[in-house]
């Protein structure tokens, strides 16, 4: 007779419904999308060190920012362009001529072509028809296949697109060369169920053989609905370090690495020991601070306080883990406070090779408890203050916008 397996796994009832692509690669949006973030700017050098880690993590393509934007950072692009890295370094553009050429000049040896596809962008951000666009993303994508470029077609907004216009232009763009077909989520409203239904539906009509997907998390969907791409066959998923991005974000490499390679098995090419250091460097760099509670990489993804919890952890870790955090080169904390249990506190012990009897025990457990519910929560006070002055406003403040604007042009006298 077999022994009883510890934990059980039903992933493998559900596997006829996933059709992954052979080989998946990831595409990191940290410095572009990443970027931003409100209030947040990277210098070049950090851009570079971001890359780096980046890279020797296992992430395939970096997307450096938008050279047209400033000339610091068509540098940054070059920089990361230039260093000789083992990810291949894109830049993106809107399809306009000015866009492109500032790619081809940086030096990356990919581009994204980004323009908006749903009505409501088109009516009132681009003023552009539908005929309109289409014109705009051949001559872009002819330009830069001409240039030697590889070239990403994307959609804003796709899935709020009608699936005709969407239709009309990715075949185009495909046809025109458009090695790379990304289709976005830009204001995060699909759901794992619709989002299958909608790739489906252009696998269908599209035949695309290397495809991406940007999923925003407004609605905090962003790493499921890019598991439901990639269930759906999708091979090149848009990620970003700590889920950075504008507003909510965008699905977080950890997040996606991981529910790939630990729950399904799927081989993704991330050595995902590096990820906490990659997470606390971006997080350092970004000014940022992590959820504490953020899957993964949050400060409080492996601690354990409750005695319950901490007892079940101290005799298989599968109680309350479900991976080992050194698999995200994390490590376990167990806390000690008010809902501390005697497990935690003999294990503690043992760190100076100490035994108590049970009385002392009791009473230690007691005064901790005591200790923990009386302690005040001045420093939370403190800390919290000071993000909340610095959170509800990024950038510059009031107060230095219209010190420059009287500076520029001094009010005239009532
Ligand atoms: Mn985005």
């Amino acid at each position: 007779m077999s022994e009883r397996p510890l934990v059980e796994s039903y992933h493998e009832n559900t596997a006829g419904e996933r059709h992954f692509a052979d080989r998946i690669t990831f595409w990191d949006e940290t410095l572009r999308d990443g970027e931003q973030t409100p209030g947040v700017y990277f210098s070049p050098e950090e851009k570079l060190a971001v890359a780096e880690r980046l890279s020797d993590i296992g992430v395939g393509v970096i997307d450096a920012g938008i050279p047209v934007v400033s000339e610091k950072e068509a540098a940054s692009v070059k920089l990361l362009a230039e260093a000789g890295l083992k990810a291949k370094i894109l830049a993106s553009a809107r399809t306009v001529p000015g866009d492109v050429e500032a790619v081809i000049r940086s030096g990356a040896s990919h581009i994204a072509v980004f323009v908006a596809a749903s009505e409501v962008h088109l009516r009132y951000k681009l003023q552009m028809t539908q005929d309109e666009v289409l014109a705009a993303s051949l001559a872009s994508v002819r330009r830069a296949k001409e240039a030697g470029l590889h070239v990403a077609f994307v959609t804003e907004d796709t899935v709020r697109a009608p699936l005709d216009f969407v239709e009309r232009l990715y075949r185009a763009t495909k046809e025109a060369g458009a090695d790379r077909l990304v289709i976005s989520d830009t204001v995060g409203i699909m759901t794992p169920l619709t989002f299958r239904w909608f790739l489906r539906e252009f696998k269908r009509r599209v035949q695309p053989t290397d495809w991406s997907v940007h999923c925003h998390n407004d609605f905090g969907l962003a790493t499921a609905n890019t598991l439901a791409a990639l269930e759906e066959g999708v091979n090149c998923p848009h990620v970003c370090v700590n889920g950075l991005g504008e507003r909510a974000g965008n699905a977080s490499l950890e997040e996606v690495a991981l529910c790939l390679d630990a729950l399904y098995g799927v081989p993704t090419g991330i050595r995902t020991e590096g990820l906490h250091e990659l997470s606390a460097l971006v997080e350092q760099l970004s000014g940022v601070p992590l959820a504490a509670n953020k899957a993964l990489v949050g400060y409080n993804a492996f601690s354990h306080e409750a005695g319950i919890h901490t007892h079940g952890i101290l005799r298989h870790t599968l109680t309350y883990e479900p991976l080992q955090p050194g698999k995200v080169g994390g490590s376990r904390q167990l806390i000690l406070g008010k809902h501390t249990g005697k497990a935690a506190l003999v294990e503690k012990l043992k760190e100076r090779g100490r035994t108590l009897p049970e009385p002392l025990l009791a009473e230690l457990l007691r005064e901790i408890k005591v200790r923990t519910e009386s302690s005040g929560k001045g420093a939370h006070d403190r800390l919290l203050k000071q993000y909340r002055d610095l959170f509800s406003h990024p950038g510059l403040s009031d107060a230095e916008f219209w010190e420059l604007v009287s500076a520029l042009a001094p009010p005239e006298a009532a």
